[in-house]
């Protein structure tokens, strides 16, 4: 039995991994695009078998676009994935609410047995994988990857979508500047081992010296607030994969230690040479961070 699947994509058309997941189910493969002309382009090209486009959302958020792909998708009912971002999962919810359907996130691999879907994810923050089985159509949130490349032409359908009467009437931007640890090819993380907020610049030195993105613990973002929300690692923080990890008076509890899996290589600094962090370094330097962070920076530069 081959089981079709539904792709929905909200305006970023990174769904490589999507496409070879929903390919590897054997059925025909439908892209559910809300977005620019350009991004339904580029989904017909990347290997689905029919995109059907609902238009730009113009001055609509997309949320008013949830009824339109529901319907489109309870038409012909699936498996429906879907990338985590914020416009996808919208739809996703509103696709799911109309199937009745579960919506499983974190998907790391789907297969089908027969009429069976088996759904492998990892959860508590990446330490152990469980799998699932699902009979009937059910929607999964699962990594998108990257922009397809161009490998066919699908046809594209025009949906005309009336967009249900909801409006955006002033968009403003933070001024609080957000960091995107996860693109960062270098990374610094400074812990509770630092005393004071204003020896913060130490590890600026030694991030300048390396192109760094500065980095930390919860503690330091949540309680002690002394670096910003988007600024911690862990399993309820951000998640990297740089190629250069330094973790500086951090103890690397399995919570902090979860979120820099991906790095190529750690290096830790800590005064404790039983410290945790040190199991997971390629490098470790037992010491005074106010010793030592100064002397690499000076070396470094
Ligand atoms: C549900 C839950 C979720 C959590 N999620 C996260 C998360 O996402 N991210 C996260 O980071 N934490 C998370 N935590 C907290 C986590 O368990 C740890 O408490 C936290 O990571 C510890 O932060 P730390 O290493 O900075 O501090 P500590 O554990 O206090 O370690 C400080 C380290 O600094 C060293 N040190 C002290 N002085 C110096 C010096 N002068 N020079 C060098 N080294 C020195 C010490 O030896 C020690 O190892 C979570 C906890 C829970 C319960």
């Amino acid at each position: 039995m081959t089981v079709n699947t539904w792709i929905v994509v909200a305006g970023d058309p990174a769904i490589a991994t999507l496409i070879e997941t929903a390919r590897a189910l054997g059925g025909d493969v439908t892209a559910a695009v809300v977005g620019t002309r350009a991004t339904a382009e580029t989904v017909a090209a990347g290997g689905v078998d029919k995109v059907l486009w609902f238009g730009e959302p113009g001055d609509a958020p997309v949320e008013a676009f949830g009824t339109a792909v529901a319907d489109a998708v309870a038409a012909a009912p699936g498996v429906v994935l879907g990338a985590g971002g914020p416009g996808e999962r919208v739809l996703l919810g509103a696709a799911a609410a109309r199937l009745q359907a579960p919506v499983l996130t974190g998907a790391s691999a789907v297969t089908a047995e027969g009429d069976t879907i088996v759904i492998s994810r990892s959860i508590f923050g990446g330490i152990a994988e469980e799998s699932l089985t699902v009979t009937g159509p059910v929607v999964l949130v699962l990594e998108g990857g990257p922009v397809p490349a161009a490998t066919g032409t699908a046809p594209i359908e025009d949906v005309a979508v009336t967009p249900l009467g909801v409006v955006i009437v002033e968009t403003s931007v933070s001024d609080v500047a957000q960091v995107d640890l996860g693109a960062a090819p270098r990374v610094v993380g400074i812990g509770r081992g630092l005393k004071a907020q204003a020896d913060l610049a130490l590890v600026e030195a030694l991030a300048d010296a390396t192109k760094a993105e500065v980095a930390c613990s919860r503690p330091v973002a949540e309680g002690l607030d002394w670096l910003g929300k988007d600024r911690y690692i862990g399993v309820s923080g951000a998640h990297i994969s740089p190629d250069l990890y330094v973790a500086i008076g951090i103890s690397g509890q399995l919570q902090h230690m979860v979120g820099v899996r991906g790095a190529k290589t750690i290096v830790a600094i800590n005064t404790d040479a039983n410290a945790p962090v040190f199991k997971d370094a390629d490098y470790g330097l037992v010491g005074d961070l106010y010793e030592l962070v100064p002397a690499l920076t000076a070396a470094l530069k």
